[in-house]
Parts: structure tokens; C-alpha cells; sequence
């Protein structure tokens, strides 16, 4: 990557990431005007809009655009040396096909471990452990939502001041539950999901669950014996509303409460201690991505997933559309020819589900994606697969799937900002990595978001949502290592409790979003 950090900063100022590439974006806020002249001595012949590309040579009607050295299109007519290069003068290259993909064929991966490293968290029963301590009600379908969502009120009013170090009561509210095709064979993503969740670390392995009674969604079908572990002689923890001792509305209310006392009072007994950093279990992800997230805030994070892995922790990227352009470099990082195996049959999965409703992976781009520079999915792509850093990939997961193991896993997700939180929430994630440019203000009640901005304009105005700055990389302040650093320590404060994001301090979150790929009734 090549940039001018010595120039003052209202200077003219452009990125490249690779030395082949024949555009580089803009970095100035408000992009630069026709007639400036770059440091190399280019000058523009129009405007060019901050985060957008500017044609670095000639480029002749169908010659590639190579951005990360990599064809991210073909130009539509011929461009001249400092023009602005934007989606409308681009033909999006096909998408690889699936077939002789390269398997398990990166150099060996030869990082120091790194050791030494912990913070404190909740050891749970399973050997999972958490970096929250929460009481969560699960629910086997979206008619009891109003009602959970009262009692969740009540609790937090009467009984959550008894028991202090017990941090949040939610209700793990969906819209899934009845009117579905609940045999159809897709079915298992959605209810593997909602199974899994309810097994999230932050939960430290308490289980109640409020049912309606006549739901499709049984909740023997939820959690089947064997599924949860139960506290010696107890069975499945269920309020169903339906119940004929039930009678007007505050006996349900009543009975949701007592359910919750023995959860909260174990809960409650639960003390943090020493944990090797090894048990970080870290999903990340991006949303409203610009231009700059391939620049500043992916590389920081991609970084900083490297010495996850380094020091033993589990990371999982996902969002499979804005990764799919990077199948070559998966499938080569793969441990194991099996690995790179389950990547190609994951991404044939999800070409053939978006095939279904007649789209493909171009559908993913957004127009907040395209006004921050980004102009289609392979650009988008290249910018976002960063975030997974240069560790081998050594397990992947079906959407919905709980991890089995530690490492660096390709958790096949749809890109979609709440979607993809909530399958790693069912992975088993206990701390989450979100990455903007355009800013959102994203963040869920189950584990802790640390958000990163690519800009140092969104960090300054929004100085009270954003976690880290990476915009300082571009700036030339901050190095990516830096950041990818500062990060990782911020990650052993935030899991350990001593801080919190700034989502969690305005309470932010948004809803549980199950993937649900089957048909609805
Ligand atoms: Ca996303």
C-alpha cells in the first residue's frame, strides 16, 4: 500500500493498494476538484469524490481495473490518466466457477504463537466461557414476544437488583416459530440457530424458554433431550402460555418471574477469573463498507485476527457474497484439501439459494456502498476478505452451526449486518468486530460490538458510537499494525468488563434475524 503521510493533511492525498494497480482512491474529505494536482504530478480531470478511484494511467476500453492487483472490472470505453473511475464505466468481471479450485496449497503459516495473554471472563460448564453474564429467555415462536418482552420489563424492575452481578435480562425474540414449512429441509438452519443460540456462553449455560403451546415450533423440537445440558433431575424449563393454570394476562407475567428466579440466583453466583486469551471467541464483520474499508479498517482487523490465532482464539469471518471473489485465496489457505472442500460446497450452496430468487452475488452492493467509492462486488470483496488476515483456515460452518473447534473458520453466512451477528451469536461467539464506513450504528444485547470506523470524519462526528478510529491509518498517523494492536487490547478490556462499547453504554442493539432460507406457509 502506498500513500503520503508526510504531506500536510488539507493536501492532496491518494491510497494504492498494490504496485500494479492503475487507480488509487481519493482520501481527502470531500473528495478534490478538477485541476489538482497529486504529489506524483497527475492531475485530475474532473472531480473525484473522497474514497473514490482515480485513473493513475490511461486505461483503454476493455483493459483491466486493477485494484489489490486484482481485476475488480473492465472499462467500458476508454479512460483517460486522472479521471474519476466509477461503476458506470466498469464491466463487472463473471464470477469464478467452482471447479479446480486450488486446495490447501498457501505457503505453511509459520507466525510465533503468542502467548501470555488473558482476560476475565465467566468459565462456563462446557468449557466455553463468557464475557457477559446475561439471563436469557428463549422463545420457540413470535407470538410470545410481547409477552416476554413485559416480563423482561418486570425482571429488570423487581428481581434483577437482588442479584448484582448478574448484567442484563433480553429475550431472544425471531420471527420464527409457525407458519413455516417447518419439514422442509432448509428448516434445520433456522431451528439450529435458535438452538444454538440459546447455548451462547454469555448465558453461562442457563436455559428457560417461554412457548405458546400450539406452535409448530414444540419446544421438545427446540431442545430435545440431550441438547442442553440441565441441572441434576430438572427437566426443559418451559412457561407455556397456553397452559390452562394460566389465567389473565399477570399469571403468565407471574410465572415467566418465577421461572427466573433459580437462573438468576445461579447466574448470579458466577464470578470472573483468569482466562488465556486463547478463549476470545471473536466474530467479525462489516457493514455500510466505503472504499476505505479495504484500506484501514479490514487490514486493522485482518491484523489483529492474526494474533487472535496466534495466541490460540477462534475468529470467524463470514458474510459468503462479499467473499465469494476471494474463493481462490480460501480455498488455497485451507488446512486440509477437505476444508477447502467444505468452502467450495458452501459457496455452491449459496450461489444456488441466490440463484433460486433469480439474483447473484452483485445483488449485495447498496447505493451507500457505491457513493463511498466501492463499485460492485468484486471490489467490495477484495476489500472485505482482509478482515480474515493471512492464518490458515482450519474449519468451516454451515449457517447455524456451533464450533467444535479453535482457529481461524469460515462461518458461511449471508452478508446482511443482523443475519450474520446472529449466526455467530449461534456459533458461539462471545465478542464481536464490526467494521463501517458509512457509519451504522449496529449492535446486538447478547455480546459486547466494538466498532470500527474506516474514516477519521465518521470517528470525529460520530465520536460517541465508533469504538476505533482506523481512519488514522489513512491519515498517515497510525500504522495498520497499530491499530491492529490497539484493537487487540481494547478486545481483553472489553471481554474482561472493565470497558464498555459504546453500544452497550447507550444500550444499542438490534433484533435477532434468523436466516431462514425455507418456505413460509
Ligand atoms: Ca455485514
Amino acid at each position: 500500500m502506498s500513500l503520503n503521510p508526510s504531506s500536510p493533511p488539507d493536501s492532496p492525498r491518494s491510497i494504492r493498494m498494490h504496485a500494479a494497480d492503475n487507480v488509487a482512491i481519493v482520501v481527502n474529505d470531500g473528495g478534490l476538484p478538477a485541476g489538482t494536482v497529486m504529489p506524483d504530478g497527475l492531475t485530475l480531470v474532473g472531480r473525484v469524490p473522497q474514497g473514490h478511484k482515480v485513473a493513475l494511467t490511461a486505461i483503454a476500453k476493455d483493459a483491466a481495473v486493477l485494484r489489490y492487483n486484482v481485476p475488480i472490472g473492465y472499462a467500458l470505453k476508454d479512460i483517460p490518466a486522472g479521471a474519476w473511475v466509477h461503476e458506470r464505466l466498469l464491466h463487472m468481471p463473471d464470477a469464478r466457477t467452482l471447479d479446480n479450485l486450488p486446495k490447501a496449497t498457501a505457503p505453511a503459516w509459520n507466525a510465533e504463537p503468542l502467548t501470555g495473554y488473558t482476560f476475565e471472563g465467566y468459565r462456563n460448564a462446557d468449557g466455553s466461557v463468557g464475557t457477559r453474564n446475561i439471563l436469557a429467555i428463549t422463545t420457540t415462536v413470535q407470538c410470545v414476544a410481547g409477552v416476554v418482552d413485559f416480563a423482561v420489563q418486570r425482571i429488570k424492575e423487581q428481581l434483577l437488583p437482588r442479584y448484582p452481578n448478574v448484567d442484563d435480562v433480553i429475550g431472544l425474540e425471531h420471527s420464527y416459530g409457525c407458519g413455516v414449512a417447518i419439514d422442509a429441509p432448509d428448516a434445520i438452519i433456522p431451528i439450529r440457530t435458535l438452538r444454538n443460540i440459546s447455548k451462547n456462553p454469555n448465558f453461562g449455560g442457563e436455559v428457560m424458554v417461554v412457548s405458546l403451546g400450539c406452535e409448530k415450533l414444540q419446544p421438545e423440537r427446540l431442545l430435545p433431550p440431550g441438547s442442553i445440558p440441565l441441572q441434576a433431575n430438572e427437566a426443559l424449563d418451559v412457561v407455556c402460555l397456553q397452559a390452562d393454570k394460566h389465567v389473565g394476562f399477570m399469571s403468565m407475567i407471574d410465572s415467566v418471574l418465577a421461572s427466573a428466579v433459580p437462573h438468576l440466583e445461579r447466574l448470579n453466583a458466577r464470578r470472573r477469573e483468569t482466562i488465556p486469551a486463547s478463549e476470545l471467541v471473536v466474530g467479525v464483520q462489516c457493514g455500510g463498507s466505503d472504499a476505505f474499508s479495504g484500506v484501514t479498517a479490514n487490514p486493522a482487523v485482518g491484523y489483529c485476527t492474526d494474533l487472535l490465532v496466534r495466541a490460540g482464539a477462534t475468529v470467524m469471518f463470514s458474510e459468503t457474497t462479499e467473499v465469494r471473489d476471494a474463493i481462490e485465496q480460501m480455498t488455497a489457505r485451507a488446512t486440509t484439501p477437505e476444508i477447502a472442500d467444505a468452502i467450495a460446497r458452501e459457496m455452491a450452496w449459496y450461489d444456488a439459494y441466490l440463484g433460486r430468487g433469480q439474483a447473484d452475488r452483485s445483488a449485495n452492493t447498496t447505493p451507500g456502498n457505491k457513493a463511498g467509492g466501492l463499485s460492485n462486488i468484486v471490489e467490495k470483496a477484495m476489500g472485505s476478505i482482509i478482515k480474515s488476515g493471512t492464518a490458515p483456515i482450519s474449519g468451516v460452518l454451515s449457517p447455524g452451526e456451533k464450533l467444535q473447534h479453535k482457529g481461524l473458520h469460515y462461518a458461511a453466512t449471508p452478508a446482511s449486518d443482523f443475519i450474520c451477528g446472529t449466526l455467530q451469536l449461534a456459533a458461539g461467539m462471545n465478542l464481536h468486530v464490526f467494521t463501517t464506513g458509512r457509519g451504522t450504528p449496529y449492535g446486538l444485547a447478547e455480546v459486547p460490538v466494538i466498532k470500527v470506523a474506516t474514516r477519521t470524519d465518521l470517528a470525529r462526528r460520530w465520536h460517541d458510537l465508533m469504538d476505533v478510529n482506523a481512519g488514522r491509518i489513512a491519515d498517515g498517523e497510525a500504522t495498520i499494525e497499530d491499530t491492529g494492536w490497539e484493537l487487540f487490547h481494547l478486545m481483553l478490556e472489553v471481554a474482561s468488563g472493565r470497558k464498555k462499547t459504546w453500544a452497550e453504554h447507550w444500550k444499542l442493539h438490534n433484533s435477532l434475524v434468523l436466516f431462514n432460507p425455507a418456505p413460509i406457509t
